[in-house]
């Protein structure tokens, strides 16, 4: 066979109906899985490999030669192989010379080699045209057709033609392509697999710990205190009156977690005089994951939603109230309604249902199907506005559910408050301030700042 007639078969992409030959270099997991999905679309597929004896394995219709011979079959090869043996490549150079090499690979760890996989293979082969392409998909999604999770398919590298060709592979395995620009971007196309929830990380530990804290806080004081100094076991109090009193406080911390950043962001650049110099590390990366936060503050108020809807099915809740109805029987004394008290519980539970909504309509335009169809300001208007409004609600909610406990000695055991108090520290302190904020003295210069404008500009025109 002549080796340089196929080195130079055209890159052009096909416009007719007949799909090129594709090359697999590599018989295994994600090779077999690939060249299944491509011969599916209708691509002849030959693999290349150290073993040309054909398996079961291997898809039917496929065809198993050496890497040479693969080679000159196809003006696309996918290197299906880990990167640690690339070497066997460097024998081949002349036949891969002018083609495109699909670099798929993936490591073990973040930055684990110097440079890319994928610029390590375009060192060794000079003469061809890495792309990079594949790695963020996995075979068992390829082979099982349950794409919906990763249906988007990074690809960079450095010849716009090759890369072309890549992406009209990737969308006629029905995947969608998405250009990173040049094989600059393969690190951190190769790092993003090996992720696991990046941004989820902080929110996650942050409500984990604050959770573990405030149902000990409770257990103390709801729990043992009470076995300690009335002699009453409450321990069944663990299963839902600790959740439900810890869940609604983690949703209003974390809410107000969510809008307190905005607010360091805010004095910053007033004080700074400035919007173009970078806040610090910490507050950038506060800010970039409020959408987590308010997720996570979400779920807490939805259990504490649930937790409240199961009350009149709880024994201790139908105990007490047949109680307090025998009491009333054998004291010959009927309690009157007390107008104060039904005014506080209405008003606390509309409160907290409109604050609820709220909450929902923030989680429901942070999904992306929904925010992509909506426009900035729409967007801004809901997740700030609304967002404040809901924080308004949930913290009035929790306001007026305690309000007459403060000046209450009893409310204090062990001269601690209750959860729920601790609860309004930040909330309250993030809407003062957000209050001070919008005063016209305050808030124009602030815009102006955000407009671009500079105290103390660096630059004079
Ligand atoms: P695998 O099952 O271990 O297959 C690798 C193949 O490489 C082998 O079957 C073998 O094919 C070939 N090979 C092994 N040693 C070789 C050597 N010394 N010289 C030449 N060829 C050699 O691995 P895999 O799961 O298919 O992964 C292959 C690549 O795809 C990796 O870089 C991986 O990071 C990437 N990837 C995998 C997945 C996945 O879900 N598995 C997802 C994304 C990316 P022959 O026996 O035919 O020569």
């Amino acid at each position: 066979m002549n080796k340089n007639s196929s080195n130079i078969m055209a890159l052009a992409p096909n416009t007719s109906n007949k799909r090129e030959t594709v090359c697999i270099f590599g018989t295994g997991d994600f090779g077999r899985a690939l060249g299944h999905k491509m011969i599916q679309s209708g691509y002849p597929v030959v693999y290349g490999s150290r073993s040309t004896q054909i398996s079961n394995l291997i898809p039917k219709d496929a065809e198993v030669l050496g890497h040479a011979e693969a080679a000159q079959r196809a003006a696309i090869i996918i290197i299906a192989i880990q990167r640690q043996h690339y070497n066997f490549l460097t024998p081949l150079a002349e036949v891969l010379r002018g083609k495109v090499l699909v670099d798929i690979s993936n490591n073990l760890k973040l930055n684990q080699y110097p440079e890319s996989n994928a610029e390590y293979l375009a060192q060794l082969m000079p003469g061809s045209k890495v792309v990079k392409a594949f790695n963020t998909v996995s075979a068992w999604a390829l082979q099982s057709g349950t794409l919906d999770a990763s249906r988007q398919v990074f690809v960079c590298g450095d010849d716009v033609e090759a890369k072309q060709m890549v992406m009209n592979i990737v969308r006629a395995l029905g995947l969608t392509p998405l250009d990173k620009g040049s094989l600059l971007a393969a690190q951190e196309i190769e790092n993003y697999p090996l992720q696991l929830f990046p941004m989820w990380k902080v929110p996650i530990f942050l409500s984990l710990g604050l959770t573990a804290f405030f149902f000990i806080y409770c257990l103390a004081l709801d729990v043992i205190h009470t076995y300690i100094y009335e002699n009453n076991n409450f321990s069944f109090f663990i299963a839902i009156t600790i959740p439900n009193r810890v869940c609604p406080v983690m949703a209003l911390i974390l809410l107000a977690l969510v809008y307190l950043p905005g607010i360091f962001a805010a004095i910053i650049q007033l004080y700074r005089g400035t919007k173009y110099r970078r806040f610090p590390n910490w507050l950038d990366k506060w800010m970039l994951c409020r959408k987590q936060l308010g997720l996570i503050a979400l779920a807490f108020a939805s259990l504490h939603v649930l937790f409240t809807l199961v009350a009149p099915l709880r024994t201790y809740v139908s105990w007490r109230t047949s109680n307090r109805i025998i009491s009333q029987a054998l004291n010959n004394k009927t309690e009157l309604l007390n107008n104060t008290n039904a005014w506080l519980s209405d008003s606390y539970l509309a409160l907290g249902i409109l604050g609820y909504f709220l909450f929902v309509l923030l989680g429901i335009t942070s999904l992306p199907s929904v925010s992509n169809n909506v426009n900035w300001r729409e967007f801004r208007f809901v997740q700030s506005k609304l967002g404040y409004l809901a924080l308004i609600l949930c913290t009035a909610h929790t306001l007026v559910y305690g309000g007459k406990w403060f000046l209450n000695p009893l409310a204090y055991k062990w001269y601690l408050p209750d959860i729920y108090m601790l609860s309004l520290i930040v909330p309250c302190a993030v809407l003062v301030v957000k209050f001070v904020l919008i005063f016209p003295c305050v808030d124009k210069p602030l815009t102006r700042i955000r407009q671009g404008w500079e105290r103390n500009p660096k630059y004079s025109e």
